[in-house]
């Protein structure tokens, strides 16, 4: 294929903005911006029509093949404001690079990475006025693409939409939340090796929900999943990466193919060795989480997300046993620190030594009502 330079992005400024919701009620994932970003696939013509038009419902054939096979990848990143007003992103090229890999995993043709990061560039811009201002809130950024093509066989698509629409975030994970109570999953898995545990797509989360409902319905706030195979390893807690300080170490699971590889999880390793503090990426058996939480060495447990960013754990039940972590009923200090100081870079209020932040700045102006 040549390269050529990407198409402008048209846009189609929304007519009717919306009220914006009251801060307080703004929770995740409940109301979104008065634009949203398209753009459309065929095989013979690769990506084109970039184009960022108001946030609406969108029209899909029936035999659309991502509504029977879930041939579909997301991505979820954050816009941050900074205590001078300026607007953040958090290692955007990181999600762009895992959208592509999910991509390859399921099928779908990769992205021009330079242009979905224009998108996001000019869509965030647009909707500014969006990103809430109080402590703790964002605006939360998703990708998708779906498969279009409207035929029933089952093979990839020939046709596929990249879409992306944004929500404002409400502070309600702010101080990474009180510690909360897991349970670990026995008896279903979400991913197994050589599956899509890698990639960011819907079947992961279809896997999960049963689980998610029956761990809620006992008053559980996530599970706590195990490999497929053994049922024996550690894999993710809910849709979150897992660590455990246990002694003076902090062990994660490693990126064995069958969980994904959070951009969170890799900031939260790269600060932990340069503060000089030890980690480990390797197999942990529950067995060895089990003892160490029996024998008082397991001092802290967290999951790290883009959404929660780093969200304590204080407990873990196992078949009907309590497993107690660190000091009942508080974060511990490393969890603490690892959110506040995430937290401060993404947000400008901390240095930032390792180039994580982008700066977004450029002309496009704010919707406002009664411009076209
Ligand atoms: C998105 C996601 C994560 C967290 O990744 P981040 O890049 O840190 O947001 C972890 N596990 C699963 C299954 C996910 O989908």
């Amino acid at each position: 294929m040549p390269i050529r330079r990407p198409e402008p992005i048209a846009v189609r400024r929304n007519r009717r903005p919306k009220p914006k919701p009251e801060t307080d009620a703004l929770g995740f994932g409940r109301f979104f911006t008065d634009h949203m970003f398209m753009m459309d696939y065929e095989d013979s013509r690769g990506w084109h029509d970039p184009r960022i038009v108001p946030y609406g419902p969108i029209e899909l054939d029936p035999a659309a093949k991502v509504l029977h096979y879930g041939q579909m990848t997301f991505e979820g990143m954050k816009a941050y404001r900074s205590p001078s007003g300026g607007i953040r992103l958090f290692r955007p090229d990181m999600n762009l690079k895992r959208l592509s890999r999910s991509n390859v995993r399921l099928g779908i043709p990769p992205i021009d990475e330079e242009l979905v990061s224009e998108a996001i560039r000019r869509l965030v811009l647009l909707d500014r006025d969006w990103l809430p201002a109080a402590p703790g809130t964002s605006l939360y950024i998703r990708p998708f693409i779906l498969a279009v093509e409207p035929l029933l066989g089952v093979s990839p698509s020939r046709e596929y939409r990249l879409i992306m629409i944004m929500t404002p975030v409400g502070s309600y994970y702010e101080k990474g939340g009180d510690p909360v109570s897991i349970r670990i999953e026995t008896e279903y898995v979400r991913a197994v090796r050589g599956g899509l545990g890698g990639a960011k797509t819907a079947g992961n989360y279809a896997a999960s929900l049963k689980a998610q409902e029956e761990a809620a319905s006992r008053g559980f706030a996530q599970v706590l999943w195990l490999d497929g195979v053994h049922r024996k390893y550690i894999e993710e807690v809910g849709s979150m990466n897992v660590f455990f300080r246990i002694g003076e170490k902090v062990v994660t699971p490693a990126l064995s193919g069958s969980i994904l590889d959070g951009v969170t999880r890799d900031s939260v390793l790269r600060l932990l060795n340069h503060w000089g503090i030890g980690t480990e990426e390797r197999r942990i058996a529950i067995d060895e989480v089990a003892a160490a939480c029996r024998n008082g060495t397991m001092a802290e447990a967290f999951g790290t997300g883009t959404a929660a960013v780093v969200s304590p754990i204080g407990e873990l039940d196992w078949d009907g046993e309590r497993l107690l972590v660190g000091n009942p009923g508080e974060a511990g200090p490393l969890t603490r620190r690892l959110y506040d100081e995430l937290t401060g870079i993404q947000t400008g209020r901390a240095p930032d030594p390792f180039g994580w932040t982008v700066a977004l700045d450029g002309s496009e102006e704010p919707a406002k009502p009664g411009r076209d």
